[in-house]
């Protein structure tokens, strides 16, 4: 059985291929050696537990310490089946009620930004490692996409290096409960971070680009022969500048975060990023 490339994702959990973790967990190495995939709470990233290849489920932390809600979706979740079309959209349910516990109001946040929420997909793909050797979650056709375009620019002697891709709204709400706990403004904080359920990086279709030599997700990335070569060459890629100077969604110049969206050639095939 070759080993598992994909991200499976649902409301509350993702399920995460076990061999990915195993090098890094030395102490749980036996626990791991049997399991397939590890169950992982979104919302504070705790593996709950472990799924081995027939599906048989075991507890990495007490049922006690769980909330009903988690207890359920750990009792649910059986051995995924490998992916046979695109990743479809999660259910946006919750999302409001989230924003609101943040002081957010989604509909007028929507108005204001122009723009759109983004559900999660189902399933991720493998797309190899971020800079610090974390794994990189992306759309499959994104993907592809990025490997193409990296491989290029490497051919014309530029090296580019994916700083993070998928985000899930979990993460990007805890991006903002981090800094609403350290003081920050909230206008503040969405002036340089989309509104939890409105980034790209929850598509999976969007990446952040740095290259050796340049500090990342900074503005001096403009000044790269990098993103020189990205200016020129990544529209042909699938891929485009999202946050330029002055866009009309209020987000601060983003020259590292670029958006893959199907050719307009291209039927979508799941795609969920709508074009602009
Ligand atoms: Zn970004």
């Amino acid at each position: 059985m070759s080993l598992p490339r994909q991200l499976h994702n649902t409301r509350l959990l993702e399920l995460w291929p076990a061999w990915l973790l195993r090098a890094r967990r030395g102490a749980d190495a036996r626990l791991l050696s049997g399991a397939r995939w590890l169950l992982r709470h979104k919302a504070d990233r705790r593996y709950l537990a472990l799924l081995d290849g027939e599906g048989r489920v075991q507890p990495l932390l007490p049922r006690a310490a769980l909330a009903p809600d988690l207890r359920c979706a750990i009792a649910e979740t059986g051995l995924p089946a490998a992916p046979s079309g695109p990743p479809r959209p999660l259910a946006l349910d919750g999302l409001e009620a989230r924003l609101q516990a943040l002081g957010l109001d989604a509909a007028s946040y929507a108005a204001r930004s122009g723009l759109a929420p983004v559900p999660e997909p189902d399933w991720l793909q493998l797309a190899g490692r971020d800079r610090w050797r974390r794994p990189l979650w992306l759309h499959p056709q994104a993907a592809h996409a990025w490997h193409r375009m990296q491989a290029a620019a490497l051919a014309d002697g530029i090296v580019l290096e994916a700083l993070s891709g998928y985000r899930s709204h979990d993460v990007q709400l805890g991006i903002f409960a981090r800094k609403r706990a350290r003081g920050l403004a909230m206008e503040a904080i969405l002036s340089v971070n989309a509104a939890p359920g409105f980034s790209e990086h929850h598509s999976g279709c969007a990446l952040d680009i740095r290259t050796p030599g340049a500090p990342p997700a900074e503005e001096a990335f403009e000044r790269t022969p990098a993103f020189a070569w990205l200016q020129a060459h990544a529209p042909a890629h699938g891929f485009t500048l999202s946050y330029p100077r002055g866009n009309p969604h209020g987000i601060a110049y983003e020259p590292w975060h670029w958006c893959w969206r199907p050719p307009p050639a291209m039927p979508a095939q799941g795609i969920l990023v709508s074009a602009r």
